[in-house]
C-alpha cells in the first residue's frame, strides 16, 4: 500500500476541485423537491461542473464487477434503500423519500469527491434520525483525521458512534485516499480498530465516507449493474467529505 502524500500546492488545487463539487452539490439540494427527477438533479451537477471548466469524475469510470458497464451520469443518485451508485432515470423523488447524492470533479488532474443523503419533504422520524446520525459520523471521523492517530482510529470511531445509535456499517464499500486518481490508497473502512493501521500524517487526502443502514448490512447490487441496495429494503445514508490531514485541524476540502 502507497499512500501519496500531496503538497501545499496539490491540495489547492483539490481544494478548488473540492469546490466547484460541493457547489454541484448544493445546486442539487436546492432543487430537490417532490416530483423532480433524479435525471434533472444529474444534470444540474453537470451543469455547475462544466461552467467552471471542470469535469465530471463518475462519467465513464469503469465497473470493477461488471466490465463493459462503464458509469453513465455525473451523480450517483440512491434512493431510501439504495445505497450508493443509483443511475439518474426518469424516476420522481416522491415526498417521505431520503436521497443520497454522490458527486466527484476532476479540476486541474485532482478529484473532488462528496456525498449527502437529503430528506423530499417531510420525512419519517427514523429517516431523519438515520440522516442525523451518519452525517454526525462524517463529522466525528473527520474530526479523528488527524496526526497522532492512526488509520483504524478514523474507521473505529465511525462504528462505535453509529452503532451506539442503533444502526449499521457497511462493510462492503469504504472510503479512501483520493487525489489525482478518484480512488487510491489506503481503503478506509467504516469498522475497525482504534490504534490499528497506518499513523497518519499531513498531506494525506481521504474521502471519508459513512455509509449507513437501518436494518442488516446486507447489500446487493440491482439489475442496472451498478445500484447497490439493503437486501431488506430498509433505509440507509450516506455522507462524505474529502478531507486533507495537516499540522493542525483537518481540513474539508469539499466545501
Ligand atoms: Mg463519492
Ligand atoms: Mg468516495
Amino acid at each position: 500500500m502507497a499512500i501519496i502524500i500531496k503538497t501545499r500546492e496539490e491540495i489547492e488545487i483539490m481544494r478548488q476541485a473540492g469546490h466547484i463539487n460541493a457547489l454541484a452539490l448544493e445546486a442539487m439540494s436546492r432543487a430537490v423537491r417532490p416530483g423532480i427527477t433524479t435525471k434533472e438533479l444529474d444534470q444540474i451537477a453537470e451543469d455547475v461542473i462544466r461552467s467552471h471548466g471542470a469535469e465530471p469524475a463518475f462519467l465513464n469510470y469503469p465497473n470493477s464487477s461488471f466490465p463493459g458497464y462503464p458509469y453513465p451520469a455525473t451523480i450517483t443518485a440512491s434512493i431510501n434503500s439504495e445505497l450508493v451508485h443509483g443511475i439518474p432515470s426518469k424516476r420522481r423523488l416522491k415526498r417521505g423519500d431520503i436521497i443520497s447524492l454522490d458527486c466527484g470533479t476532476i479540476w486541474k488532474g485532482f478529484v473532488g469527491d462528496s456525498a449527502i443523503t437529503l430528506p423530499v419533504g417531510k420525512v419519517s422520524p427514523e429517516a431523519e434520525r438515520l440522516i442525523e446520525v451518519t452525517r454526525q459520523a462524517l463529522y466525528l471521523a473527520i474530526d479523528a483525521a488527524r496526526v497522532g492517530n492512526r488509520l483504524g482510529d478514523i474507521s473505529a470511531t465511525i462504528q462505535e458512534w453509529v452503532e451506539s445509535q442503533g444502526f449499521h456499517v457497511v462493510r462492503e464499500y469504504t472510503g479512501h485516499g483520493v487525489g489525482r486518481r478518484m480512488h487510491e490508497d489506503p481503503q478506509i473502512p467504516n469498522w475497525g480498530k482504534h490504534n490499528r493501521g497506518v499513523p497518519l500524517r499531513p498531506g494525506m487526502t481521504f474521502a471519508l465516507e459513512p455509509m449507513v443502514t437501518v436494518g442488516p448490512p446486507i447489500l446487493y447490487v440491482k439489475s442496472d449493474h451498478w445500484t447497490v441496495a439493503t437486501r431488506d429494503g430498509s433505509l440507509c445514508a450516506h455522507f462524505e467529505h474529502t478531507i486533507a490531514v495537516t499540522d493542525g485541524e483537518p481540513e474539508i476540502l469539499t466545501l
